[in-house]
């Protein structure tokens, strides 16, 4: 990539898509459209605006996501959104001969039941957890997508899988975000309101894996620079922490001296979710940003937001 290769980044608003753009920006020429300008699940306006931009590469960061409360509530608009939006995509990439395309699908594509530390051929060996299978089914759909066109028309497509993101720019929604921005909200408005207690949900047991989004972005950009392969590449740190522990961190990075008490009326999704990380670090990638210091820059990027709302 130089300076006058476009660069379509579709989700550019999101929280991946944001962090991309930042790294990419000077380096290339980026396009992007807000959703009120292009809603990308109309495949027509979709295809008309990629010819009218004629993009090198395109990166499709854009999706419907949510946490385990917003895939529960809304299954289908999971599946239905998130298949239009990649299908008007790829297919119009497909019409022009786009020359690099990738495709970010998520962690969540991969089996319940998967091996841990979860390596790339796990992907279809197994049933997937429930409370994100709509969304997941969608995902796969994508990277099975992105295979085709290699395989039918020698595009030099990829497809990544982050784990959990987090950082600026995220959604704090309360009930409809993931684990990490909605407990960097409940903690702060507890600490605010001077509750004394917090609620988290499910027991605290389950084992998750969380990436800075600006760590997720410098990743994309090496696998933009030098991957090339038919099967999808995990994004993440390999190294996961209870729900529990994430608790006592952004408990501590809000200043909060309260109780902290489990829901387990409250779905706890998968028991343990942490990826095999070999492939991407062969390729000279390492994250840069350590949880407890990405959380306080968080902490820090939310309070401004909350302020500035005010
Ligand atoms: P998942 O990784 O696909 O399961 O998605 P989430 O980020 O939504 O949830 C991760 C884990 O955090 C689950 O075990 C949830 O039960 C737990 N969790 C605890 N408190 C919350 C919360 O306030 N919101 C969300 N979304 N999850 C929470």
């Amino acid at each position: 990539m130089s300076r006058n290769t476009r660069v379509y980044v579709a989700g550019h608003r999101g929280l991946v898509g944001s962090a991309l753009c930042r790294a990419l920006r000077g380096r290339v020429e980026l396009v992007t459209a807000t959703s009120a300008e292009l809603d990308l699940r109309d495949a027509a306006a979709t295809a008309a605006f990629l010819d009218r931009h004629r993009p090198e590469v395109v990166v499709v960061a854009a999706a419907r996501v949510g946490g385990i409360g917003a895939n529960a509530a809304a299954p289908v608009d999971f599946l239905s959104d998130n298949l239009r939006i990649q299908l008007s995509i790829m297919d119009a990439a497909r019409a022009l001969r786009v020359p690099r395309l990738l495709f970010l699908g998520s962690s969540c594509i991969y089996p319940r039941q998967a091996r841990l530390p979860i390596r790339e051929e796990e992907l279809m060996t197994g049933p997937l957890e429930p409370t994100n299978s709509a969304y997941a089914v969608a995902k796969i759909a994508g990277v099975e997508q992105v295979r085709a066109v290699r395989a039918q028309h020698g595009l030099a497509w990829i497809s990544a899988m982050p784990t959990n993101l987090y950082g600026p720019g995220d959604n704090f929604h309360p009930t409809r975000s993931h684990v990490l921005p909605a407990l960097v909200r409940r903690f702060h408005e507890a600490v605010r309101e001077g509750h004394g207690e917090v609620v988290v949900w499910g027991t605290g047991a389950p084992r998750r894996e969380f990436l800075h989004s600006d760590d997720a972005a410098a990743a994309l950009v090496t696998l933009l620079e030098s991957y090339d392969d038919p099967d999808p590449i995990n994004v993440g740190t390999g190294r996961d922490i209870s729900i529990a522990g994430l608790a006592r961190l952004i408990a501590d990075a809000s200043g909060f001296r309260g109780r902290v008490r489990f829901d387990d009326a409250k779905p706890d999704g998968t028991p343990r979710k942490v990826l095999d990380v070999s492939r991407i670090t062969a390729l000279g990638w390492r994250p840069a940003i350590a949880l407890r210091e990405g959380i306080a820059a968080t902490c820090a990027w939310y309070r401004d937001a909350v302020a500035a709302d005010l």
